[in-house]
This record gives C-alpha cells, sequence and structure tokens, in this order.
C-alpha cells in the first residue's frame, strides 16, 4: 500500500479526520469565496457550528452551472500568487470549467494518483505508457505525476499517433498503458494490424479512466493486451483523476476519502440515500485549497460500498459508473444508458466493439438507431447471415432496455475510432428537448 495509515484507517478514524478537514474546508471559503459565503448565509449555516458530518446534508449542492456562472477565476480560494496550475474539463458538456492549483494541491493529487496506482499494482519497477492528451485535459498530468511518485519510469506518450504508440510499447518494454478505454481498445486493434502479438509486448497493468466502460469491455481490454485492467476516477472539477481506483480485485473503486466525502442523491429529490443505493454521486472536497468545492454534483450514476475490501483497505468503495445523468437517453419514456447497449453488443460473435448510438425524431416518436460495426467483410456477402445477425442483436437489445432498436450494421472499421474520450451518442433531435 502506498499509505496503509490512511488506507486501512478504522471507520471512526477517518470520520474523525474528514469532520476536522470539512470545517477547516467551510471556514475557508466562507473568508474567502464570497458566492460561498453568500450560499451558507443564505441558509443560515455558520462555520464554526458544523460539528458533525451529518450536517454536511444541510449545506446547498454546487453545480457546475455554478462554476460556469464564475468563469474563469470566480469560485478560486487563494490569491493568483498562490496558483501553480490551471486545467479545464474537456468539455464533453458544453464551454469548459476552470480550476487552479496551488502546490499544496498538486502534491495532494500526486498522493492520490500514488495510492490508486499502487493498488492497482504498479511500482517503482514499472515503465508507464501515458497515452491521455497533455494539455488543459488533467488525465495525463494527474497519472503522470502521481506514477512518477511511486519512482516509475514515465514514457509521456500523449494520445494520438497510434503506430508511434504501438512502436514505443514494443521497443521500451512498457508495462502499463494509461489510457481510456476506448482508445486502448483502438490500440489493440492497430497492433493486431500490425502483427504484433501479446507475447512481442511487456505489458501488464492497464489504468483505464476518464470514461466509462463495462465489464465486457474489460475482458477484451484484458485478453486483447494479456493484462489486469483495472479503471481510475475522477474529473477536474474534483482534481482530476485520482479521486477514486480499483484495486486488484477489482471490486469497485476506492475513494480518496481524507481528500473527498462521498455521498450519494436521489437526483430528483436531493435527499441523500443510504450505502449500497444507486443515485448521483456528491463530492465535497475537504483538503484542496485553489478550489474548494462544497457538494458538487458529479452528475454520474453509482452506488457506495462501505465494508471492508479484500485488499485490506477500509476506504469505501464506489461502483462502476453506469453512465452519467448527461449520458442518459429518454427515448420514448424509456430511459436509456450507452453503457447498457455496450454490454450486450461487446458479448456478441461477428461484431467489433465499435458502437454508436443515433437518435432521431419523427414526428413526436423518437427513434434509436445502434450502429454496429462488423467484424469481418465476408459476412457482407451472405445476406441470411446479416439478417440472423441483426434480428440476433435487436432481441438482445430489447430484452435490455424495453424498447424497440433499429440495428444498422456497418462495414467493418466504418465507425470513428476515439483518441480520447469515445464519442457513442449522437442526438439528431433539436437541442432543447434532446437530454434531460
Ligand atoms: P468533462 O466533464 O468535460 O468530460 P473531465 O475531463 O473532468 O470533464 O471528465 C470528468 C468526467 O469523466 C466524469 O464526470 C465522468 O463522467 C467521466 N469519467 C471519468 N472517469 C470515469 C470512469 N472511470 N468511469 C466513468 N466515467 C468516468
Ligand atoms: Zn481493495
Amino acid at each position: 500500500m502506498w499509505n496503509e495509515q490512511i488506507e486501512t484507517m478504522s471507520r471512526d478514524d477517518m470520520r474523525t479526520l474528514q469532520l476536522a478537514r470539512l470545517k477547516q474546508t467551510l471556514e475557508r471559503v466562507y473568508k474567502n469565496v464570497p458566492f460561498y459565503k453568500k450560499r451558507l448565509d443564505d441558509v443560515g449555516i455558520v462555520p464554526d457550528k458544523v460539528n458533525s458530518l451529518e450536517d454536511l446534508q444541510h449545506i446547498p449542492f454546487t453545480v457546475k452551472d455554478d462554476l460556469r456562472d464564475n468563469y474563469p477565476f470566480g469560485l478560486f480560494a487563494v490569491p493568483m500568487k498562490e496558483i501553480v496550475r490551471i486545467h479545464a474539463s474537456s468539455g464533453t458538456t458544453g464551454k469548459p470549467t476552470t480550476v487552479g492549483y496551488t502546490r499544496a494541491d498538486l502534491d495532494m493529487w500526486s498522493e492520490c494518483v500514488a495510492r490508486i496506482a499502487t493498488m492497482a499494482g504498479a511500482s517503482e519497477n514499472d515503465i508507464a505508457q501515458i497515452a491521455f492528451g497533455y494539455g488543459l485535459f488533467t488525465g495525463a498530468f494527474g497519472l503522470h505525476y502521481g506514477l512518477e511518485k511511486i519512482g516509475a519510469a514515465i514514457i509521456p506518450m500523449s494520445s494520438g499517433n497510434t503506430e508511434k504508440q504501438a512502436m514505443i510499447m514494443q521497443d521500451y518494454g512498457s508495462t502499463i498503458l494509461v489510457s481510456t478505454p476506448s482508445y486502448a481498445l483502438y490500440m489493440s486493434e492497430v497492433m493486431q494490424e500490425q502483427g504484433i502479438k501479446k507475447s512481442d509486448i511487456k505489458l501488464k497493468i492497464g489504468l483505464f479512466g476518464a470514461e466509462g466502460s463495462t465489464e465486457e469491455m474489460r475482458s477484451q481490454l484484458e485478453n486483447r493486451f494479456g493484462i489486469i485492467a483495472t479503471e481510475n476516477y475522477g474529473m477536474s472539477e474534483l482534481i482530476g483523476p485520482g479521486v477514486s481506483g480499483e484495486c486488484i480485485h477489482k471490486t469497485g473503486m476506492h475513494i480518496n476519502e481524507d481528500y473527498f466525502i462521498p455521498e450519494i442523491i436521489d437526483s430528483q429529490t436531493g435527499k441523500v440515500l443510504p450505502y449500497g443505493q444507486k443515485g448521483e454521486l456528491v463530492i465535497t472536497t475537504i483538503s484542496k485549497q485553489g478550489i474548494p468545492l462544497l457538494r458538487y454534483r458529479t452528475k454520474d450514476i453509482t452506488y457506495l460500498i462501505p465494508e471492508k475490501c479484500k485488499c485490506g483497505r477500509t476506504t469505501i468503495r464506489m461502483a462502476k459508473i453506469q453512465g452519467r445523468s448527461d449520458d442518459m437517453l429518454i427515448i420514448r419514456g424509456v430511459n436509456v444508458f450507452p453503457s447498457q447497449v455496450e454490454s450486450v453488443l461487446l458479448g456478441m460473435p461477428h461484431i467489433s466493439p465499435h458502437y454508436q448510438l443515433e437518435v432521431s425524431r419523427v414526428g413526436y416518436l423518437d427513434n434509436l438507431k445502434v450502429i454496429v460495426e462488423l467484424e469481418d467483410e465476408s459476412l457482407l456477402e451472405s445476406f441470411s447471415q446479416l439478417e440472423q445477425l441483426e434480428k440476433n442483436i435487436k432481441q438482445k437489445l430489447h430484452i435490455v432496455l424495453g424498447l424497440d432498436a433499429k440495428v444498422h450494421l456497418a462495414e467493418p472499421k466504418t465507425i470513428e475510432r476515439s483518441l480520447g474520450k469515445a464519442k457513442r451518442v449522437i442526438d439528431l433531435r433539436n437541442n432543447s428537448t434532446s437530454t434531460l
């Protein structure tokens, strides 16, 4: 373990630590961030009167629009001279949100990533190929400094230039790959085309994150590369990657609870839900200085697992993200997540693991088309086989989604490959009515 004292702390000690840090955070934002002073005054919360973690429930939520309204630096809690780094979200869902780090924040961030890399099996003996894009996006820098902290040798490849990635992986003997799951999948495809076999590379561990993926996707990645594929989670607003990560048991992502307090809420009512129940993840940062956030609504859907893990860690785990509430499509009244479609498609023969969902509206009716890529051209010659395959996919989708989807079988290699976060949904309906 990277930090045994923290990672195996008793629940009582952890709660005591969290409360002390929560109080400090409240005092700091009350003093330094006019936005939070007003928010807390409005509901009559006086920071030094907060005496239990249960009081957290009375603090108003912070949402992405609060960051946008205070764009770019309005929620910073320290003067600019203390900020040493600026990042922004990847902008998947609109204008990016900006975050600033003090030196202590950067140290905390590396500590978080060092822990999750170690729990996935990484050590100073490893050679880590970082195939996240370096830039405003937090992914690459987060993993870079965390892995450097544990003493691994970093190859700062960035994303893209996939043939070269394959060459470097082989020549330098990379043992860790850092990327999105969708890019890793594409990389494996390119390597296959180049005739590179599992035995030609030394890869052992995948540290995948920044987007959702299913267990089916994990198996594909593990088989294709011959690795243990672990997943980690984070978002720029909270720090970047390193909020949580899986240990080798792959039973949920351990949250770095000494820095982040997790809650699960019902997205509709805002009520806190008990452990085990699925809802929206809300996080309060309790040691960040640059831009502390109180009860930040992540829009990511998961549940919390409080039991001690087989690895010995006592930190609460969060289950795989089921989807962003943003990603959820409502089609004829039925909620559909791309991950449900993925779980159907990835187990099936004759089709590649690349897919897209296209939603359109005809009159008042929404239609879902699932575009699936064939693995092999030869199938195109047999109409009856194609028809049978299409029927199978349709039936399976119907069971999982509870609605009829059109299935379009596309020729091999026609769906755009992603170098970062994959774009799974094409929404052709007009924007004002498209999602939530
Ligand atoms: P953006 O919101 O623009 O994508 P970020 O780059 O900060 O900005 O990405 C954060 C988001 O990425 C999270 O809110 C979550 O939806 C997604 N994400 C990150 N890690 C994972 C993961 N392991 N599983 C599912 N989604 C993830
Ligand atoms: Zn564990």
